[in-house]
């Protein structure tokens, strides 16, 4: 352990005319909860797919634990793939739907069963291994599927999108108890998502897709507060730029800055102006967002633009957030959160 569980150079694919991934280098350390983030058709599913073997590159090379798999089929990977479906058989029982992987590969029956019982008393499913997949909730067949992936302790489990059916509340639930499983089991987890809160509350680190190729690879930290490109600040969080007019009013030199929302204070506008640590800009509220915990503000500004400030609801109750609308204020922040994102892309 502790070296290199994949690595890409140089990845390609291009279906027809359709370059779906267009030049990736990527290393994942043995261990990491690794996610690859992007909007709908920038290549992330095309990448793991390379990774497990389904695709065959149109250029460069994929190195599973230093070795070269690039020509090898999925099966002589030391790779699994949980499906947004879970693609589990149907008409046969959860334990042996966990247990298929170690029959095919002629593990004794007995051993296989004490096997399949471990993993699923790992995803909290012991006592339910008689049933079929038809008799287990939405969150219970996913917990299935990882179970029937984690039996054979692949070096590395490719997710792609694995909670995308699931409703909101089992999905949170289930973000916080797979990274836990994976903290606990130690195996590289590569996560595909669109979902940028997922992406952050989940991985080690993340890799930005865009238009087939990475923008950005970092902390969730790194990727939030310094966004590389303004793709990459506008895809993670709200897109809060400072550009133009705005900008070289505020930073004094032209260019483009993004400013995360919770950093922004909403005030008066007679509220002080600049100094050393703060800048300010004035506008009016456009529009104003009760979401019970926090209060969203869209605020146009008198230089030009719009920012959004998110506000906790201390003492605000929805009946005073509506009396915003129209009004006039100043929004404030400290100097150092606005982030210069480079002109690139
Ligand atoms: P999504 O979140 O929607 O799954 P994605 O980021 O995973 O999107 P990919 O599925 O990797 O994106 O697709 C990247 C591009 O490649 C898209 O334009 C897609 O239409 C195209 N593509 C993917 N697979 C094929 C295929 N088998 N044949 C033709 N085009 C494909």
């Amino acid at each position: 352990m502790g070296g290199s569980a994949i690595r890409l150079q140089g990845l390609r694919k291009t279906f027809g005319r359709t370059e779906a991934v267009r030049g990736v280098d990527l290393e994942i350390p043995d261990g990491e909860f690794f996610s690859m983030l992007g909007p709908s058709g920038s290549g992330k599913t095309t990448v793991l797919r390379l990774i497990a073997g389904f695709e065959v590159p149109t250029g460069g090379v994929v190195e599973l634990a230093g070795r070269d798999v690039t020509r090898l089929a999925p099966f002589e990977r030391d790779v699994h793939t949980v499906f947004q479906d879970y693609a589990l058989f149907p008409h046969m029982t959860v334990e042996q739907n966990v247990a298929y992987g170690l029959k095919v590969r002629r593990v004794p029956k007995a051993e296989r069963l004490a096997q399949a019982r471990r993993a699923l008393a790992g995803v909290r499913l012991e006592g339910l291994g008689d049933r079929r997949p038809a008799q287990l909730s939405g969150g219970q067949r996913q917990r299935v599927a990882l179970a029937r992936a984690l039996v054979g302790r692949p070096r590395v489990l490719l997710l792609d999108e694995p909670l995308g059916a699931l409703d909101l509340k089992l999905r949170e639930q289930m973000q916080v108890e797979l990274k836990a499983l994976q903290r606990e089991v130690g195996i590289t987890f590569v996560f595909v998502t669109h979902d940028q809160q997922e992406a952050l509350t989940m991985s080690d680190r993340i890799a930005v897709f865009h238009r087939g190729r990475i923008e950005q690879v970092g902390t969730p930290a790194e990727i939030y507060e310094r966004p590389a490109t303004r793709f990459v600040a506008s895809f993670v969080g709200a897109s809060n730029l400072l550009e133009g007019e705005t900008a070289r009013r505020v930073a004094g030199a032209p260019g483009t800055y993004s400013v995360r929302p919770e950093k922004i204070r909403v005030l008066e506008e007679s509220a002080v102006a600049d100094d050393a640590e703060h800048s300010t800009v004035t506008g009016t509220v456009a529009e104003v967002v009760y979401l019970g915990d926090a209060t969203r503000f869209l605020v146009d500004l008198d230089a030009g633009g719009r920012l959004t400030a998110l506000q906790q609801n201390l003492e605000t109750s929805s009946e005073d957030v509506a009396a915003y609308r129209g009004s006039r204020v100043r929004l404030r922040w400290h100097r150092r959160h606005a982030v210069r994102v480079p002109d690139t892309h």
